[in-house]
């Protein structure tokens, strides 16, 4: 919809918001009209550098042609059907998914917290099917994000974050220890245990990879203690990381694997993908989803898997990531720079607040997102150039030296 054949001012969107929408979010002070590629644009045309890809999402750019293609062909076709008939673009991407990542089987959800609740239950399911009613524990990371429903947030290891606080007694069955350590990981597994859960890189958390040590250790000690790994790569998945998923850059494989964000290229999609012998916990009736696998998702993530593979987008997220953390390394008042790929984070020092960087950026006209209180995240969509690396990076460059009243250079 365009804000012209409205008959209304992008401020009476703004109020419209505010007086019917129950508001958790800290927004941009700008209406997105329209996006393209690297490119979002308010409704005054203006043209807002996209270094967040709607949280990790447009992978392939803002409305990529032909994922844009892919749904309007098939929203002609074929919308929703449940999942009482077959449907093309299900049986296409699941073939797809699974031969890329090299899993044996895919179940379909609409989000990253369903895609995570799914990896639960199945490995519960597991569990107590296998080894008994008191088998189905699941070790989580502290200061990990898994989502927003019960046992997506259960299994989130933040007790004092507002994400958790307020609702009262959590999901049992999780246990938590301390990332990247595995002697914690260790001491937190018990007879209870079936599983262990990790992000492969902790992004809400303040984007902290895994260590190469850690990943092994775990893997070991869950082939060790007839564990399942368990590997939340709703963030890191599809190209994000360098390699198609992060858990390539281990040489390892999970058990389990679920995704979301940049699957659909934009559309909402998220999955489970599992080994043959743990996705055999789920039978006909033990889990289901009104939307999940929906033919226009479907399609839409067919694109985007082809034209992420097609551009060689996770070797551009390794290029560009390595390139644009080295001139991110060079910004004053950094304490640290962490990336894997194109997800990368600065922790500023000197009480600069991420907060107020991001929005500094915004004034800028450059997107960016802010975690914790000195952290920032970009996750721009994998088709960044160094061109546009650098131009980032000289607004965040500004916006921190605007911050810390040190001189402004002319950019
Ligand atoms: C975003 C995210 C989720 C939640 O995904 P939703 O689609 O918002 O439900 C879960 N895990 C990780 C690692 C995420 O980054």
């Amino acid at each position: 919809m365009r804000l012209k054949d409205t008959g209304l001012t992008e401020q009476d969107i703004k109020n419209k918001v505010k007086k019917y929408m129950i508001e958790t979010y800290d927004r941009f002070d700008f209406v997105a009209e329209t996006a393209k590629d690297m490119y979002m644009y308010g409704t005054d045309g203006t043209a807002y550098l996209d270094f967040y890809a709607g949280i990790a999402v447009n992978s392939t750019g803002n409305c990529n042609k032909r994922v844009v293609d892919a749904v309007r062909d098939q929203c002609k076709d074929l919308m929703q059907t449940f999942n009482y008939p077959y449907s093309i673009p299900q049986a296409l991407l699941a073939e797809k998914i699974c031969t890329t990542i090299g899993m044996d089987k895919v179940f379909f959800e609409n989000s990253g917290a369903e895609a995570n609740e799914a990896m639960i239950k199945m490995a519960r399911k597991f569990g107590v099917e296998k080894y008994g009613p008191h088998k189905y524990n699941i070790v989580t990371a502290r200061n990990s994000f898994h989502g927003r429903t019960f046992g997506a947030m259960s299994a989130t290891g933040q007790p004092d974050n507002a994400c958790q606080i307020g609702f009262g007694e959590m999901t049992p069955g999780f246990s938590y220890a301390e990332y990247n350590n595995l002697a914690s990981f260790r001491e937190a597994v018990n007879d209870h245990t079936i599983a262990v859960m990790i992000e492969p890189v902790q992004g809400e958390g303040g984007v902290h990879p895994a260590t190469q040590e850690f990943m092994h250790g775990l893997k070991k000690l869950c082939d060790e203690k007839g564990l399942l790994l368990l590997l939340d790569e709703v963030q890191t998945g599809w190209c994000r990381t360098g390699s198609v998923m992060s858990y390539m850059n281990y040489g390892i494989k999970p058990d389990i694997v679920s995704m979301a964000k940049a699957l659909g290229g934009g559309m909402p999609v998220g999955a489970i993908c599992a080994k043959a012998k743990v996705a055999k916990a789920f039978t006909k009736g033990s889990h289901g989803s009104t939307f999940g696998g929906h033919p226009v998702c479907c399609a839409a993530a067919l694109a985007e898997i082809n034209e992420l593979l097609d551009r060689h987008c996770a070797e551009n997220a390794k290029k560009m990531g390595d390139y644009f953390s080295g001139l991110l390394e060079t910004l004053p008042h950094v304490r640290e720079v962490r990336h894997q790929g194109l997800f990368v984070g600065v922790e500023f020092e000197d009480g600069v607040r991420g907060e107020d960087v991001k929005h500094e950026c915004f004034e800028r006209k450059l997107l960016i997102t802010a975690i914790g209180s000195s952290i920032i995240r970009m996750v721009p969509p994998l088709i960044v150039t160094e061109e546009e690396c650098d131009k980032a990076f000289g607004i965040i460059y500004d916006a921190v030296m605007a911050l810390t009243g040190q001189e402004v250079q002319a950019s």
